[in-house]
């Protein structure tokens, strides 16, 4: 299995540390607001990269964190705490924004079929092994305190600060900053522990005590501290958004591997940005698309699913309407074939073509996550008419989508329509032949919160099992 490693920018093969068995870091959520599609998508490349390694007999660790405290709202340790500015936004406490809108972020995982990682982790509940890594690095030489009292990351004493991102570490410390903290001594320094005193946030409500005092940790070290308790000090694969390569994931390294002097991470891998046509979707720039926007217009979260497949994840995927318009009738036919062909398994087994398409599709996954051509393997092996029985075909399309994770296996289910959900259904039905389409949308809302879901196509409607 080959994958793209950031760290040496080649495709390489994979190479687990401990036989069958792999380790998996995957930076989740600050648990301020929702997340966009724009975050969804790393986590569905996140997924995929899962999946194919199960699908090659691995067996895999998977942590993901839970930012419930320390991440700024600039990556670079300027601005408010993001959690605290949700608290003012929302009046309501820390831990009720956290619980809130990691509630949210499960529920959208489960929408888009992403399999829950092995172990969540809140970084509120991990400050003490925080504390305990700051202190290897404070004693190996690597920090210094302000005079604000925070702990900083001397950066210019880590040989080879930045080589994940291939940073020009003296043009970026000579580079002009329009806020830099006064405190550090060179601009790529970052807070391992913010202090209370002497801070200008006098009113954090989230605080601990520590050997430099009341305060709370940096963001960057959450992601060091807990993957190192549950994976050990030398790992697999760590993985995220491509933003996170400049700054997170660079001081993460600088970080881990000044505490325990040696290599932490083999492999990094990150999915690229989706962008909108306004540019890259962010909370600030105000293009702000996430699942419910999606659900609420009527798209099945799996559409989505299948337009992140349909684009590698190591390139920009654009996203637009008529795209996941175009997505959704795609995933809407292939769905009817499955139906089909779990109603008519007739035909001949022809053994050697069925190896021909299942090497095929490994082959192709195990190109560094190639979806977009497991894709056309997929729709290749539907139109096989003359080399593969029904049977067959209905088969391996339900294996593949181990991988693919579009749900493919649960069309059982839908044919078993609860009694209550056909009343639905038929009423919705009447409603928009009547074009009481208020009325109309309302049923489809309650099916929606009954756990089911309708797709309009071209061929008629579609009832779907909301994977919740
Ligand atoms: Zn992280």
């Amino acid at each position: 299995m080959k994958i793209h490693n950031t760290l040496t920018r080649k495709k390489e093969e994979f190479k687990p540390i401990k036989k069958d068995s792999v380790g998996l870091y995957t930076c989740g959520p600050t648990v301020y607001n929702y997340a966009h599609i724009g975050n969804l998508r790393t986590y569905v490349f996140e997924d995929i990269l899962k999946r194919v390694l199960l699908y090659n007999g691995y067996n895999v660790k998977h942590i993901m964190n839970i930012t419930d405290v320390g991440h700024l709202t600039s990556d670079e340790d300027e601005g408010e705490d993001k959690i605290d500015v949700a608290v003012q936004r929302e009046q309501k406490t820390p831990q009720q924004i956290a619980d809130f809108y990691t509630q949210a972020f499960k529920e959208d995982l489960s929408k888009l079929n992403i399999l829950e990682p092995e172990i969540w982790c809140k970084a509120t509940e991990h400050v003490s092994d925080m504390i305990k890594l700051i202190q290897k690095i404070e004693k190996n030489g690597y920090s210094y305190i302000g005079k604000n009292g925070n702990v900083y990351f001397d950066t210019s004493n880590f040989a080879g600060y930045g080589n994940l991102a291939n940073l020009d570490f003296e043009s970026l410390n000579t580079m002009a900053r329009t806020e830099i903290d006064k405190d550090k001594k060179h601009p790529r320094d970052f807070v391992l522990w913010f202090s209370i005193k002497g801070s200008k946030f006098k009113g954090h409500i989230l605080k601990w005590t520590s050997p430099w005092g009341e305060g709370w940790p940096g963001w960057h070290i959450e992601c060091s501290a807990m993957s190192m308790k549950y994976l050990g000090e030398h790992f697999d694969i760590h993985c995220g958004g491509v933003d996170h390569i400049p700054i997170h994931h660079t001081n993460e390294i600088a970080q881990s591997e000044s505490a325990t002097g040696k290599k932490w991470v083999n492999y990094w891998l990150h999915g690229e940005f989706l962008l909108m046509k306004e540019g890259k979707m962010a909370k600030s720039a105000g293009n702000f698309v996430t699942l419910k926007t999606l659900i609420d217009e009527n798209y099945d979260p799996s559409a989505f699913r299948y337009m992140c497949l349909n684009t590698h994840y190591r390139k920009k995927m654009n996203f637009a309407f008529e795209g996941l318009d175009s997505a959704q009738n795609t995933l809407s036919t292939l769905i009817e074939n499955i139906r089909i062909l779990q109603e008519k398994q007739e035909g001949e087994t022809r053994q050697g073509k069925v190896e021909d398409y299942k090497k095929k599709f490994l082959e192709v996954i195990n190109d560094d996550l190639n979806m977009p051509k497991a894709l056309d393997v997929i729709w290749k092996l539907i139109r096989d008419e003359k080399n593969i029985s029904n049977q067959d075909k209905y088969g391996m399309l339900l294996d593949f989508d181990k991988v693919l994770g579009l749900g493919l296996g649960g069309i059982e289910e839908k044919l078993q329509i609860p009694q209550e959900i056909s009343d639905l259904i038929q009423k919705r039905e009447e409603y928009r032949k009547k074009k009481d389409w208020k009325k109309a949308d309302e049923a489809r809302k309650e099916l929606l919160d009954k756990g089911f879901i309708l797709q309009d196509t071209s061929t008629g409607t579609i009832l779907k099992k909301n994977n919740k």
